[in-house]
């Protein structure tokens, strides 16, 4: 396997310092990650089958949902909204959730409430809390919810339940189409981001809103390029 040359692990981490979509916190997380993929090193806190699954798999779906830590919901809202924001947002329609809705016919007085409560939002209504310790996030409606006890509603959302189940973002496109070295930096990254917030900021289209695409994009791209520097486009948003 091919590594990282040391001069590039520099330029990457002050690359990725300029990147104006992400946090301190993070950046210091992705420099930790670029020096260990640097050392050729294998993560070794994730699960053997899942590390060479996105070393060398070809259908990389299952990064929407890797583990119990590790969830996103990247394309069902905005993930430029700081965690708290979020955090109170999904208790509360977990909570809104559990307590209205017993059938399909309860989804539209759910939906009535979370509207009368965030206002401004025209997301979709449905992502939340799914686990009692807030660990992950995902679809309310999805069948494995076991509050829809194995039934889709997801047509019940604003995308409809074919285009939310069919649907795969273009971070995880570009991730299957990555050669190995980078698909090893992107898995030191995925380590590192062992909460729902983090984890779907890699992925969510919402992080560049310019550019659709995830902040896992944004680290292919320094990969791929020899001199490491800010797409051009990049200059014009922060
Ligand atoms: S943004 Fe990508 S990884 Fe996240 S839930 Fe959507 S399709 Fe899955
Ligand atoms: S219905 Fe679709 S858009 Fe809404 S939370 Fe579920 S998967 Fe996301």
């Amino acid at each position: 396997m091919t590594s990282l040359k040391s001069g590039k692990v520099q330029s990457l981490v002050e690359s990725v310092e300029k990147i104006p979509a992400i946090s301190e916190g993070e950046i210091a997380c992705y420099a930790d990650s670029i020096s260990r993929t640097a050392s050729n090193l294998l993560p070794t806190s994730l699960d053997p089958a899942t590390v060479s699954n996105v070393l060398f798999g070809n259908n990389l779906k299952f990064l929407c949902r890797m583990d119990s830590r590790r969830t996103c919901a990247g394309c069902c809202d905005d993930f430029t909204q700081e965690r708290d924001v979020l955090e109170r947002k999904y208790r509360w329609r977990k909570k809104a959730y559990k307590e209205i809705v017993r059938d399909s016919s309860d989804l539209t007085l759910y939906k009535t409430q979370v509207r009368k409560k965030e206002v401004f939002s025209q997301k979709c209504p449905y992502v939340a809390f799914l686990d009692e310790r807030e660990r992950s996030v995902g679809c309310l409606l999805h069948p494995k919810n076991p509050a829809n006890r194995g039934i889709d509603r997801r047509n019940y959302g604003i995308y409809g339940s074919g285009l939310c189940s069919a649907y795969v973002c273009s971070a995880i496109k570009t991730l299957e189409k990555a050669k190995l070295s980078d698909r090893l930096l992107i898995l030191h990254i995925i380590e590192s981001s062992d909460n729902w917030y983090h984890y779907s900021r890699l992925f969510s289209p919402s992080v560049s809103h310019s550019y659709h695409r995830g902040l896992v994009e944004i680290y292919l791209h320094y990969c791929a390029q020899d001199n490491n520097s800010l797409p051009t486009t990049y200059n014009h948003h922060c």
